[in-house]
């Protein structure tokens, strides 16, 4: 695999940018990440498709980021290609009550639209950061509520396959997990929402957003929360019951606000956090005998 060869290959046919050595700190939400060997904008299912081909024939590793608000990406970088999804994946239409979003679209402006439509069942994704595909693949949402519970369908683009609709009961939604195709992009979905009415809608977000902004880190950059909460438990729970709060490695800081959350104070590398994560898992392990398991994904290796 030449990777100068993969890269003139792109840059010649795709009207996206096709960046080499880009630097994945620019592209999370985290501030932390040393370069991906190729990023990729891809704004067409045909620049997707032609990607995947390209990166197929050379055996290039690829993945897909989102807003990259839930990643942790190595200080080493990544050797394979980052593929981003723009134009014609941040559109999305209403019709009556079902909501058809490209992957692309962020969450924050699904739910500001169905609010303005008096659409309800997005409510719970109020400050949720990141893309629908993102949101999709992690099954994001809250205690008791998920994005994967109003999906209709997804559509994924699948290497050597082209276009698959998974229908959304078929999918096996976990917590913090889809159940879909690892080696699948996934491209658009159906949300099934109903009318609601605007003033409810708009104090259940209301109500939300304050009660987010009171209990998570704001200002300081972070991927949101690091641990599964175990069966029955709460990950910020057992970290702050073992006095964790506001232990710190290098520029990586337990949040005083939220235990759960790891937040970069200034000059954070991925092995700050990692190390963090390691020290966190071991007192919560002998004191509780509980392994605390990552939400947050990781990409790279780490030296
Ligand atoms: C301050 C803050 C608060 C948060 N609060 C919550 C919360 O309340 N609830 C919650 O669930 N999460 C929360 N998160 C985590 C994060 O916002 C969600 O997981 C979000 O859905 C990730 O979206 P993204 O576009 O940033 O995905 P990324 O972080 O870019 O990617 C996450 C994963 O999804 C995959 N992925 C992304 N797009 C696609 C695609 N099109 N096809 C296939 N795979 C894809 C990536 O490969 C990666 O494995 C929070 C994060 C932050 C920073």
């Amino acid at each position: 695999m030449s990777l100068a060869r993969v890269h003139e290959r792109l840059s010649r046919q795709l009207n996206g940018p096709v960046r080499r050595d880009e630097p994945m700190a620019r592209h999370t939400t985290y501030r932390i990440g040393g370069p991906a060997a190729l990023l990729v904008v891809c704004d067409t299912i045909a620049d997707l498709s032609h990607v995947l081909g390209v990166l197929g024939d050379e055996d290039l590793s690829w993945t897909v980021l989102g807003k990259g608000s839930n990643v942790l990406v190595s200080d080493q970088g990544y050797d394979g290609a980052v593929i981003i999804l723009g134009k014609d994946f941040k559109r999305h239409r209403t019709e009556g009550e079902q909501v058809r979003s490209g992957a692309g679209v962020t969450l924050a402006a699904l739910v500001q639209d169905a609010y303005s439509r008096g659409l309800s069942g997005l409510e719970f994704a109020v400050g949720i950061p990141g893309t629908v595909g993102g949101a999709l693949a992690m099954n994001a949402g809250s205690r008791d509520q998920w994005i994967g519970e109003r999906v209709e369908s997804v559509t994924l683009y699948v290497p050597g396959q082209g276009l698959a609709v998974v229908r959304g009961p078929e999918i096996e939604w976990g917590y913090r997990s889809s159940g879909l195709p690892a080696r699948g992009v996934i491209v658009e979905c159906s949300l099934a929402l109903e009318e609601g009415d605007r003033e409810r809608i708009r104090r259940t977000m209301d109500a939300r957003f304050l009660s987010r902004k009171a209990k998570l880190p704001m200002g300081m950059p972070n991927a949101g929360s690091v641990f599964i909460n175990p069966e029955g438990d709460s990950a910020g729970r057992l970290i702050e019951a073992c006095g964790l709060k506001g232990l710190r490695v290098g520029g990586a800081q337990v949040s005083e606000v939220h235990a759960n959350f790891i937040v970069n104070r200034g000059g954070a590398t991925a092995t700050d956090v990692l190390d963090l994560i390691d020290r966190v898992r071991g007192v919560v392990s002998e004191r509780y005998d509980i392994t605390l398991q990552t939400e947050l994904r990781f990409l790279g290796t780490q030296a």
